[in-house]
């Protein structure tokens, strides 16, 4: 029997009424351990426990918590090798991408860590005479973070990172699927200089513990990133206590090949930004829309790099694409692939199961020809390692398709035509827009965000994050004349 990975809560690593198997979806004879899942009681033990610690670590003078951030970072980048293995073999994704990952969450910690010396507010006089006025950010205050599994460590850093700099306590509810990655990061936050029970973490069901955490009074702020469906519930718990929230919920991210671009870059674009990740991306390219003149050349050299791709364990050499993390999520997968084809799509190579050496969920890299933007595979976020080609006759008609979604997180264009390209840049609806680039790999120092159904509430990233994990304070100052 493993030993059971603990919570951390009210300051103390704490076992739960139960526990849950981790296993590897590339290998599911691979268990990588059992973890404790919070009850409901234990929530509101550390929820009490956070409110004293915030007050605490908000009064610490800024280099000290600028030096938790950075032991954080550094240790993560350190670690990159060893927690990013950790994290492909739960989550599933190439080694590469998971050391890429670590090493990225590291740098969120890092770059907030320079943030805390650069809490700069404003002045102002008053429209009253010998009255000045400062302006000034404080923290919001008790923070929850709930984060998905396809970018375990990262995800969850950039929302802890900022909330910490900026004087929040943190409760971190993780994806279920992917507790391994928590317990490492948790394990490395909790030994640094902060205050008994400011950072938390709570595993457990999203439909219990996870609900009862959004729907709790004593949450000031909460941070998601996951479906739209929960989101939307999250939303909902949420204006019953008046509580901020900001949520960032996928996307049906198009890529605009046009007849003047380069046609290698275009495919490589397409297919990184289409299967990196195994195509469990919110900014993945599942919709490629591309012009006419190059449209059977591109799908050639499309198809023929997705039937080439090595599909294989997470953690051996040479595999380019790893599993899909679940079987639950296997299985919605071949259910869009059926959906496609009875809608009428061609489905050109991949979408099926993969027989491999070792029992994971391994599915070959799919591409649907003769689409339309108005068939369900190219409306709904699969989360999946698909993509459909849209043919379109103009750069004006892959404009408007690019458009034509209830999302708009990211998109991408490939041309060498500047007018085009800047057109583009100004007129993509979407939050996040690349040009000659995959719509997936983004900055940490930049705003992160969609429009629509992708994003609610304030950015993340970058200076942006000030937005939402601090409140305004306008202060009025009358000195008085000197005497
Ligand atoms: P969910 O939205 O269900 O999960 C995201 C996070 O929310 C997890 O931590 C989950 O916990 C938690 N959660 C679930 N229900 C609640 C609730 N009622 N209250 C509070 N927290 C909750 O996504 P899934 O993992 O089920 O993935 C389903 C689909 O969502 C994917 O196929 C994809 O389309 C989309 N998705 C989008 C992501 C993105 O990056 N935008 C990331 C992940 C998924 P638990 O794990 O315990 O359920």
């Amino acid at each position: 029997m493993s030993d059971i990975n603990r919570n951390f809560v009210a300051g103390e690593w704490a076992s739960g009424a139960q526990e849950i198997e981790n296993r590897n979806p590339s290998d599911t004879t691979d268990l990588i351990g059992l973890f404790a899942q919070a009850d409901l009681d234990q929530l509101d033990a550390t929820l009490d426990q956070a409110r004293k610690a915030q007050a605490e670590w908000a009064a610490f003078g800024m280099e000290r918590k600028q030096a938790v951030l950075m032991n954080i970072g550094n240790e993560m980048m350190q670690r990159a090798e060893e927690l990013g293995r950790l994290l492909s073999r739960e989550e599933g994704k190439p080694l590469a991408e998971g050391r890429g990952e670590v090493y990225r969450a590291g740098q969120f910690f890092t770059y907030y860590a320079a943030e805390c010396l650069r809490q700069l507010g404003e002045n102002a006089d008053s429209v009253r005479d010998g009255v000045e006025i400062d302006v000034r950010r404080e923290p919001v205050g008790v923070v929850a973070v709930v984060s998905p599994w396809n970018f375990p460590t990262a995800t969850a850093s950039w929302k802890i990172a900022p909330a910490l700099c900026y004087g929040n306590a943190v409760v971190w509810k993780p994806a279920n699927i992917t507790p391994a990655s928590a317990v490492a990061l948790t394990e490395i936050i909790v030994r640094q200089d902060i205050p008994k029970g400011l950072f938390s973490l709570v595993m457990g069901a999203g439909s219990t513990i996870g609900q009862r955490l959004v729907e709790h009074p004593s949450v000031d702020a909460i941070s998601f990133t996951g479906s739209v469906p929960v989101g939307k519930g999250i939303a909902t718990a949420a204006i019953q206590n008046l509580t901020k929230v900001q949520m960032e919920m996928g996307s049906k991210n198009a890529l605009a090949v046009m007849e003047d671009g380069d046609l290698d870059l275009a495919v490589s674009v397409a297919l990184g930004g289409a299967f990196g990740g195994t195509g469990q991306k919110c900014t993945a390219s599942s919709r490629l829309i591309v012009h006419a003149a190059v449209h059977d050349a591109f799908v050639e050299k499309l198809v023929a790099g997705a039937q080439a791709m090595k599909v294989g364990h997470a953690l051996h050499e040479g595999t380019q694409m790893g599993p899909v993390v679940s079987a639950q999520q296997f299985k919605e997968n071949l259910d869009y692939v059926a959906l496609g084809q009875s809608e009428g799509a061609e489905l050109a190579c991949g979408g099926a199961r993969l027989d491999m050496p070792h029992d994971g969920f391994y599915m070959s890299p799919g591409i649907f020809l003769n689409t339309t933007n108005d068939m369900r595979i190219n409306r709904e976020e699969m989360f999946a390692p698909l993509a459909a080609v849209i043919k379109v006759e103009s750069y004006d008609q892959a404009l408007a398709t690019v458009n034509d979604t209830n999302f708009g997180l990211t998109s991408g264009i490939v041309t060498r035509d500047l007018a085009r390209a800047t057109h583009f840049r100004r007129n993509a609806r979407t939050g996040v827009v690349t040009v000659n680039l995959p719509t997936a790999g983004t900055d940490y120092h930049v705003p992160f965000g969609g429009r629509g159904d992708s994003s609610y509430g304030p950015r993340e990233q970058g200076k942006s994050a000030a937005e939402f994990y601090t409140t305004v304070k306008t202060a009025y100052i009358s000195a008085g004349v000197p005497t």
